[in-house]
């Protein structure tokens, strides 16, 4: 054993998820690259290298059984401190409540939530191991419904994708109560409205800014079944 400290960002070949991988490397970690395109994944896994990283690839789509069962098994050597659960999609046009298909809606819970619920459970006994284990979600404050309802912070109308962070708000929450007389602390994290893939580059964070929080909730909070930005607490 290195001692080195190893995690693995889901969605990590391009967006925040790169940049939470970046970050996590420049910690001097050893960081997998979790992501379901074999080119993508090389070439962020490169690109994180060059920049002096500790990079590796993880094959994985989170809506795959196989494929998640088979991230596991390769990460069963290395071990796994800190999993970031990053990877996520809106899940299609429209999102307007009164138009919105059940294919969107299936879409964005089967990858938002029960993509991060696959992924952790496949995972949570190569955590149980660490030393000091730690979930990260990458959420939205668009799944507050505490903002949602209040008016002031309200953001686009979204029946399937901002309906998806608040159940994965609520499934980190579940997460926590069942681990919390372990060492593991799970916590939900908002990035901002960040310039990626997943809004058309209608952001007004760069891909760095919005990563912060993760790699704030992988090093630093040491609370469990919080839900954070660069602001501080977020209401559910
Ligand atoms: P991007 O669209 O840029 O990146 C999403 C990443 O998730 C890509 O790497 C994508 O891979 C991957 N992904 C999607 N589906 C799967 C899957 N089934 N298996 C594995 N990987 C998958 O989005 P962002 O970087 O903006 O989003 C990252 C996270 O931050 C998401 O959870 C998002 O909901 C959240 N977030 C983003 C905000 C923003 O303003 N951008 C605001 C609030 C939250 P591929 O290239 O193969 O599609």
């Amino acid at each position: 054993m290195s001692g080195q400290t190893i995690a693995l960002v889901t969605g990590a070949n391009k967006g925040i998820g790169y940049e939470i991988a970046a970050g996590l490397g420049a910690l001097g970690w050893s960081v997998g690259v979790g992501a379901r395109d074999a080119s993508r994944r090389e070439a962020a896994v490169e690109k994180l290298r060059a920049g002096g990283a500790d990079a590796f690839g993880v094959p994985l789509d989170v809506t795959d059984d196989a494929s998640v069962s088979a991230a596991a098994r390769l990460l069963e050597e290395r071990g796994l401190d800190v999993l970031v659960n990053n990877a996520g999609i809106t899940g299609g046009m429209p999102q307007q409540p009164t138009e919105v298909t059940p294919e969107t809606v299936r879409a964005a819970v089967e990858t938002n939530v029960i993509g991060v619920i696959r992924v952790t459970n496949a995972l949570l006994p190569l955590l149980r191991r660490s030393a000091s284990p730690r979930i990260v979600n990458m959420s939205s404050r668009v799944g507050s419904l505490t903002l949602q309802s209040g008016g002031g912070d309200t953001g686009p109308i979204s029946a399937a994708y901002a309906p998806s962070k608040t159940f994965l708000n609520a499934v980190t929450v579940q997460y926590a109560k069942e681990l919390r007389d372990t060492n593991i602390l799970i916590n939900a994290g908002c990035p901002g409205f960040t310039a990626t893939d997943l809004n058309g580059f209608r952001g007004v964070r760069t891909p760095e800014q919005g990563a912060a929080i993760a790699v704030r909730l992988a090093t630093e909070v040491e609370t469990s079944g919080g839900f954070y930005d660069d602001g501080g607490v977020v209401p559910w």
